[in-house]
């Protein structure tokens, strides 16, 4: 075999603490190695020119390339090759930058790691073989989980792009978090008057499957070909027949039902529809609250709905849908409040959340507007916002920043003074992050323009005063101890994963981090994908973000299954295990350990039983071979016999190295 070795500099990256010169010389020395060099940066264009020449040039049937993850650039210098007309698996990458330059500032035992993990590549690729991807087919349907406003983006994007869409949402209305704001920041435009038509572009679009009220059961099958289970959850009306005429909400008699679309702030009725603008607009049975259920008579619903939609006897129905790609917006939730003990949260009823708030200065929230407090109903005239609440706190265990408090709280206190223009505002704030396209700007004119006083300083308690609440706090600018009576104090709650966020994700396969907020499969250059090829993500489900940073993730997402559903076939990746039936004794371990579910049993035609790879769901991810007792089951390009030749040749250095 004739192999080729080029080890990168990276500039400084891996030429500060290698010396790939020498790594290359040494190289030249390996069995099999035909040529050997060094480039500056090898991932260049003139980098990879210099390859493809050094092919033909040399005759080469086998390239390593030492550089930095594979992860990175694997694919790019599998295409090099495969320009050169090598088969692309005839590839192996040696890891020198993040597995020795970037660990270690010894430059000359970083040299000899970076020559040894080249020795092993090299024995690696000279018994690599020819693999060959397979083709399959994919349906062209996709499916978005989670309706707010960066799954509605991802869905209308699909749509026109002429996609077929099942939409599906956990709540009765499609419009997420955004549906529950009064105006939005930093053009304190209405915000259910610019949702409001997108999510009746998503009801009445030909091409969105809308299922409300539903969730994800189970999912199988890989990318091109899933199937999804979907339980539509029982609502006790019959959807086909409710006319959304609010009746049987004006008649029932529960009526201290908890609102979840108001936060808890007011009331509902057991049987209701969320909002006026819900989309779809009928009524559902919170059976919670229902007398029918709770206390086995009243029935007045059904009495007074003038079509008949009422159907206390339904039950949860499961839908299979077929999709062949993912995009999940599955959104944030708001952490408990009563998590925050030091500022009073869910002791005393004038300590609210900012959602809260939002619902309370809402024209068609439970106050019509008027903000009031909610222990007397009356109009607060000092209200205090603390930022960070929950946000940015080790001892809480959640570090991050979520993003968008900063700026709603500057919204919020522009809104209160427009709304009470003789009340006094207070921020105590950590910082300010507004990063964002006229945001800084924005801020400027809370403090400024509507005089809302921004004091910087952690507040160390919230506790009641005969009718009024006091803020202790320091202000760290001034250095002083401050204390604010105020009628009515505003947490910014730190935003969390989604409720149910890592069940769905175990469900999907899919990667979630310690917060529970999904990975992307690269930050910067692949912030949209996930690790599980077809599944997307849009917006805050990854992160908190804000409404134009979720609008735009869900175009991006819409705009990958767009790209991706642009091909006809698609193409399987080859390194997959692989059953030796020979060898096989039906024991089905494997298949016990597969945690893709791709391995089925097989009855040979003298009756014996093996394991089979289903080619199209298998990952590549090798627990099988691992766990196989007679090692009949190898993962390509990782067989045995290859990872016992990389082990033979670092063995065989140390043998050299101790003898000389
Ligand atoms: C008080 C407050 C004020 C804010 N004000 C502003 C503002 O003025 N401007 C601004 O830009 N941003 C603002 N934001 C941020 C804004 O709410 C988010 O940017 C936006 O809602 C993110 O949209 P999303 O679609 O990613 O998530 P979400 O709005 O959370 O939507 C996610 C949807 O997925 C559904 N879902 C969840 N899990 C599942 C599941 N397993 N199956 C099916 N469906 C599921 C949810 O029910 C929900 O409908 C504010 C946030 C708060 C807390
Ligand atoms: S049965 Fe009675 S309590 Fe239950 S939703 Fe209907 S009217 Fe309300
Ligand atoms: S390598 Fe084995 S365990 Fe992994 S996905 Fe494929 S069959 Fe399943």
């Amino acid at each position: 075999m004739r192999i080729g070795v080029f080890v990168c500099h990276c500039g400084t990256n891996i030429g500060g603490t290698v010396d790939s010169h020498q790594v290359a010389e040494e190289a030249k020395q390996f069995p099999h190695v035909a040529y050997s060099t060094d480039y500056l940066y090898t991932c260049s264009e003139p980098g990879q020119q210099e390859i493809q020449q050094a092919i033909k040039e040399h005759n080469l049937d086998g390239v390593v390339v030492a550089a930095c993850s594979p992860i990175m650039h694997e694919n790019t210098f599998r295409r090099t090759i495969e320009r050169a007309g090598l088969n692309r698996y005839m590839f192996e990458m040696a890891n020198i930058r993040e597995h020795c330059s970037w660990i270690g500032e010894d430059k000359e035992a970083n040299t000899r790691k970076a020559i040894e993990l080249v020795r092993m590549a090299v024995a690696k690729v000279a018994n690599n073989v020819h693999l060959h991807p397979s083709y399959f087919d994919v349906n062209k349907r996709v499916l978005v989980i989670g309706a707010g406003v960066a799954g509605m983006q991802a869905a209308l994007d699909c749509a026109e792009g002429g996609l077929d869409v099942v939409l599906v949402e956990k709540k009765s209305s499609i419009g997420g978090r955004m549906a529950q704001l009064d105006k939005t920041f930093p053009t304190v435009d209405c915000s259910i008057c610019i949702l409001g038509p997108k999510m009746v572009d998503v009801g009445q679009h030909d091409k969105i499957k809308l299922y409300t009220y539903s969730e994800i059961e189970d999912i199988s099958g890989y990318v091109g070909n899933y199937t999804v289970k979907i339980r539509r959850k029982a609502t006790y009306v019959d959807w086909a027949k409710c006319t959304g005429c609010g009746l049987c909400m004006e008649k029932c008699p529960s009526k201290k039902a908890f609102d979840y679309h108001n936060e808890g702030v007011a009331y509902t009725t057991a049987i209701n529809i969320p909002f006026p603008q819900a989309i779809p607009k009928k009524a559902r049975i919170d059976p919670k609250y229902c007398r029918q259920f709770t206390k086995g008579k009243c029935g007045v619903c059904a009495k007074v709905c003038p079509v008949g939609a009422i159907n206390y006897e339904m039950e949860d129905e499961i839908i299979t849908e077929e999709v062949g790609a993912i995009i999940v917006a599955t959104g944030y939730g708001l952490m408990n409040i009563e998590e925050l003990g030091e500022y009073g949260a869910g002791r005393y009823p004038d300590v609210i959340t900012g959602i809260q708030y939002e619902r309370l200065l809402n024209a068609s929230g439970p106050t019509q507007g008027h903000i009031v407090r909610p222990s007397d109903g009356e109009e607060p005239k000092r209200i205090v916002f603390i930022s960070c609440a929950g946000s940015r706190d080790l001892s809480l265990g959640r570090p991050y920043c979520s993003n968008f408090c900063c700026m709603y709280i500057a919204k919020q206190a522009i809104l209160t003074r427009d709304h009470i223009p003789n009340s006094d505002v207070y921020v105590f704030y950590i910082d300010i992050r507004a990063p964002g396209k006229g945001y800084e700007e924005f801020v400027r004119r809370a403090q400024e323009e509507y005089g809302a006083q921004y004091i910087r300083g952690r507040v160390s308690r919230v506790y009641p005063r005969g009718r009024h609440m006091i803020v202790k706090g320091v202000d760290t600018l001034l250095g002083t101890q401050v204390e604010v009576d105020a009628d009515l104090v505003v947490l910014a709650t730190a935003a969390t994963c989604a409720p149910g966020a890592e069940e769905l994700a175990e469900k999907l396969r899919i990667s979630y981090d310690g917060y529970g907020f999904y990975i992307e499969s690269h930050p910067k250059l692949r912030p949209v994908e996930t690790n599980t090829s077809g599944i997307f993500l849009a917006g805050a489900c990854q992160g908190p973000k804000d409404i134009p940073a979720s609008v735009g993730q869900g175009s991006a997402a819409a705009s990958k299954v767009l790209a991706l559903f642009s091909k006809d076939k698609l193409e399987s990746d080859p390194q997959i295990a692989q059953v030796d039936e020979s060898r096989c004794i039906g024991c089905l371990k494997c298949a016990e350990t597969c945690p893709f579910g791709a391995i089925e049993e097989r009855e040979l035609r003298d009756g014996r039983i093996v394991a089979r790879v289903i080619e199209t769901v298998c990952q590549g991810c090798g627990l099988c071979t691992a766990t196989c007792p007679p090692g009949a089951i190898q993962l390509q390009q990782f067989t045995d016999n290859q990872i016992i030749a990389e082990v033979e040749a670092l063995c065989q250095a140390w043998k050299e190295r101790s003898s000389g």
